[in-house]
């Protein structure tokens, strides 16, 4: 079946093909590829200004960037776009309550897919070893309680109906009773919709609420409904603490569109895909793969993850611009020792240089590195950057200060000087890798 997102994929990747050729990114031409982002994403019915919001915030990252020079722009452009992706669609997490017995209220209009999506949420929480108690909660129309059975009968999970002339208070009573009775560990309530977002719909919409104090507040919105959906988000969130987004009827007609407008609008996260009329076609929504499937999986996505890696080494770079030009200081000495602690352990960095693979086990001394750390964090930024001030007085601070000795201390500055000196043969040729390895076995850190 053809994807909801296939043809806003198929737009953005055509753009991004022409960005990539760009061999400098100017106003002129950003603005023109984010017309032709905007148009994409208008196409795919968009809400207006959700899409200029998006094309406004990757065109302040795109002009507010550095410029590297390892990177092509165009890579530059789609890797911003990939991070915006993200974090709209990340916005919030899209795991459910902690909290047992978790109470789920599903709300939204008729025809959205409440109970057909109340049903395939049970029988997904059923799979994964939960014990799910379904309730139904129009008491308007008893069609609904009866659909609600049959599927809760597909799912092999438990339903409880409305008894006749019940009113919502005494139902919604009775059911929570009857949850504990079967040890539910989720209670699911299919409440009414109305065919319109109205007084009377958020009315009762609150009472229920009130009534049962759900951790979880989902939505159930129409894919296909695209824009108009909006305002049905924005009319329930504002009466209805939402806590997230049920997408239904993403597959068929939906153009995709209602999965950013949805959640950049009630800042909500989708939560689960209904992908089907079937109750086993439901899926925990995946912003990542979303995202995959918009940038061309392995294709412009990877770029976006190289482009990324680009950017830390180009920091590196840097750095040893600075050796070069024996400006290299403490403080540069304690941001290097930060960047190679955010790559990971020690052992897999140098791994990953190359000829450094065989470094053994003994030249890596992770807890000295504490103690340097500990020492340089004592220090003033000051003292970081002209080690010449380091007189006795300030040894014997900083070794206080960072619970060594002032004979560590010592070693430190020693070791900083001997080093700085090796950095600077290294630029007078010679293999790299060899000088480094020759460092690192003389602790030079
Ligand atoms: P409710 O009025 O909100 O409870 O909506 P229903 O659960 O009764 O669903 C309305 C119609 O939409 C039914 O015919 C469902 O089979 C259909 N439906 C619900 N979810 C999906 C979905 O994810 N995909 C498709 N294709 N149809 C769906
Ligand atoms: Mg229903």
């Amino acid at each position: 079946m053809d994807h909801p997102m296939n043809a806003l994929a198929e737009k953005l990747q055509q753009v991004f093909r022409n960005v990539r050729g760009y061999g400098k990114l100017t106003e002129a031409n950003t603005a023109e590829a984010l017309r032709e982002v905007r148009m994409a994403l208008l196409a795919a019915d968009v809400n207006y200004q959700v899409a200029k919001r998006f094309c406004d915030r990757v065109k302040e990252q795109t002009l507010g960037q550095e410029v590297q020079q390892s990177i092509r722009p165009g890579d530059l452009f789609v890797k911003i776009i990939h991070d915006e992706l993200i974090a709209l669609f990340q916005s919030g997490g899209t795991a459910l309550d902690p909290a047992r017995p978790l109470r789920i209220a599903l709300c939204g209009l008729n025809g959205a897919g409440k109970t057909t999506s109340a049903a395939k949420l049970a029988l997904h929480l059923k799979d994964r070893r939960e014990r799910p108690f379904l309730v139904a909660a129009d008491l308007a129309r008893p069609a609904a309680a009866a659909q609600l059975a049959t599927l809760a009968a597909q799912a092999g999970v438990p339903a409880f109906l409305p008894a006749p002339g019940v009113s919502l208070t005494d139902h919604l009573a009775a059911a929570s009773e009857a949850a504990r009775g079967a040890s539910a560990s989720v209670i699911l309530y299919d409440l009414a919709g109305r065919t319109e977002v109205n007084d009377a719909l958020l009315e009762e919409l609150s009472a229920a609420l009130e009534a049962i104090r759900p951790q979880e507040c989902l939505l159930v919105a129409d894919a296909a409904l695209g824009q108009a959906a909006v305002g049905v988000a924005q009319a329930f969130h504002a009466r209805a603490r939402l806590t997230g987004l049920i997408l239904s009827k993403f597959d068929g007609d939906a153009r995709g569109g209602a999965a950013f407008s949805l959640q950049d609008v009630t800042g909500c996260p989708i939560k689960f895909l209904g992908t089907g009329e079937k109750i086993a076609d439901f899926e925990p929504f995946q912003p990542e793969r979303l995202v995959q499937r918009l940038l061309g999986m392995g294709d412009l996505y990877g770029l976006a993850q190289k482009v990324q890696e680009s950017i830390d080494l180009e920091d590196t770079a840097r750095l040893e611009e600075k050796l070069k030009k024996q400006s290299f200081d403490l403080q540069d000495f304690q941001d290097q020792m930060r960047m190679v602690k955010k790559l990971g352990p020690l052992q897999n960095v140098l791994g990953m240089i190359p000829g450094m693979g065989s470094v053994s086990n003994s030249a890596i001394d992770e807890r000295g590195l504490k103690r340097t750390e500990a020492i340089l964090g004592s220090m003033t930024p000051q003292e970081r950057r002209q080690p010449d001030l380091i007189s006795a007085r300030r040894r014997q601070r900083i070794a206080l200060g960072s619970g060594t000795s002032v004979t560590e201390v010592n070693q430190l500055l020693h070791r900083f000087r001997a080093m700085k000196k090796m950095m600077g043969k290294l630029t007078r040729g010679g293999r790299p890798e060899e000088q480094l390895k020759k460092m690192l076995r003389g602790r030079a850190f």
